[in-house]
């Protein structure tokens, strides 16, 4: 997806340089084709195993309505974790029965939203949820579709910001009580109880993991079955990881045929809900260098992306391979931190970086398509960037370039010469 040609970086048949001419930096720059051979991936690998598309695309990952619609027309559903998430989900056309509803703190309007659009499932992740849920159901008079989120006690090696499945966090019923819930859950009228689900965490580099929670799952699968709790889907939730800097995940297609392997004496419905496998190698990010600098240690490359636009090199000391739009063959290599504008030592997108770099020069950060432009804000007054997405020689304009204005607009203009009296 990403090559150069004449020493100029392209993407499909776009050169980056040209992008940020058009459309200015910094912005998130998309492939469709790789956004799309991503999904085809999962999709082509169940089917094979003769298993329809059961694919809950998380949208926490990108949320930008264009790639959700792009998901949607390819088959996926959509898994969500706020009443935000839910209508984004809709407003990119999908039906309530191919959304899913995680979280650990779901309020009551959004419960409310989700039952009266009768989703797919409402993934409980607490007794008190469970309480909650059927007594809005009961008001509603309706039924809820729900699934139960269970920790199956898996530590992996991953940051522990991304880590979900340990009984040290706080996601999901624990193991141990997940039983009696269900059996609790079948004296509650106006519940659905249709399935199991899990996520143990996100970037997981390998398939142990997964096959461990998945053996936890199924044993509590069979458990329930015995006791005529009958499930009609399982849930291995999102996580596998992705090659950002020398890492071996599994591809997709071999994460899939490990986990229909585990599930092939099981009667319930693979689920699966990709994220960061599905956009994040498909996104980039552009930016231009403003400044270089030289101190008695450093050499610093002040760019016009920061923490607010890419929040993950802080968050979670994450690594982003660094190329430069155009290779100048002759210039000097040294070492450099490529850090942002804003007001934060923690403001950095990479550090001790090989490039020959100089002011005006135009650099892409690699593997920005999940949880880049989701986890961005406004921190300094800054404008979100443009997002474009690319398709051959074409590109398009996914989302504007925020503008000042727009950032200021909540903010009535009170006296406060009236306050100060
Ligand atoms: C974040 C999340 C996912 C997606 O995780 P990835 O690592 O991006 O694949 C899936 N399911 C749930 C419940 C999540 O919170």
């Amino acid at each position: 997806m990403l090559e150069y040609y004449n020493n100029k970086l392209k993407i499909e048949s776009c050169e980056l340089q040209e992008i940020a001419v058009k459309y200015g930096t910094p912005c998130y720059v998309y492939s469709l084709q790789q956004l799309r051979s991503n999904y085809l991936a999962y999709a082509n690998a169940l089917q094979n195993h003769g298993h329809r598309q059961q694919i809950f695309y998380a949208i926490k990952a990108n949320s930008n309505l264009t790639i959700l619609r792009i998901l949607q027309q390819l088959g996926a559903g959509f898994d969500c974790v706020s009443g935000g998430e839910i209508t984004r989900a809709l407003q990119a056309g999908s039906i309530p029965e191919k959304i899913m509803f995680s979280g650990v703190g779901k309020t009551h309007a959004e419960i409310k939203m989700a039952i009266e659009l009768g989703i797919h499932s409402i993934n409980i992740e607490s007794a008190e949820e469970l309480i909650r849920v059927h007594a809005i159901a009961k008001e509603l008079n309706l039924t809820a579709n729900i699934a139960f989120r269970v920790n199956p006690n898996i530590t992996i090696d991953s940051h522990p910001y991304i880590s979900t499945g340990s009984h040290n966090n706080k996601f999901g019923i624990e193991y141990n009580a997940a039983f009696e819930l269900y059996k609790h859950a079948t004296t509650l009228s106006n519940l659905n109880i249709c399935g199991i689900t899990c996520h143990i965490g996100s970037q997981i580099t390998s398939l142990e993991p997964f096959m461990q929670a998945l053996d936890q799952i199924l044993q509590l699968t069979q458990q329930l079955t015995e006791y005529n709790i009958n499930l009609s889907f399982i849930d291995i939730g999102g996580g596998l990881g992705i090659n950002y800097h020398n890492e071996t995940p599994p591809t997709i297609a071999a994460y899939v045929n490990a986990i229909i392997s585990k599930l092939k004496h099981c009667k319930l419905t693979p689920h699966i809900e990709p994220g960061r496998s599905i956009v994040g190698n498909a996104g980039v990010l552009l930016t231009k260098v403003e400044y270089v600098k030289t101190t008695a240690n450093n050499n610093f490359a002040v760019v016009d992306a920061a923490m607010n636009d890419l929040m993950r090199p802080v968050l979670y000391d994450s690594y982003h391979e660094i190329m430069p739009a155009i290779i100048k063959p002759q210039a000097s290599i040294k070492k450099y931190n490529i850090v942002g504008p804003v007001c934060e030592s923690g403001d950095f997108l990479a550090h001790s970086r090989d490039l020959a770099l100089a002011a005006g020069d135009l650099l892409i950060l690699k593997d920005c398509g999940a949880y880049g432009s989701s986890m961005s804000s406004n921190y300094n007054t800054r404008p979100r960037g443009a997002e474009i997405l690319v398709s051959g020689d074409k590109t398009y304009v996914i989302r504007d370039r925020e503008t000042i204005a727009q950032l200021m607009q909540n903010e009535q203009n009170i006296d406060v010469r009236s306050i100060l009296v």
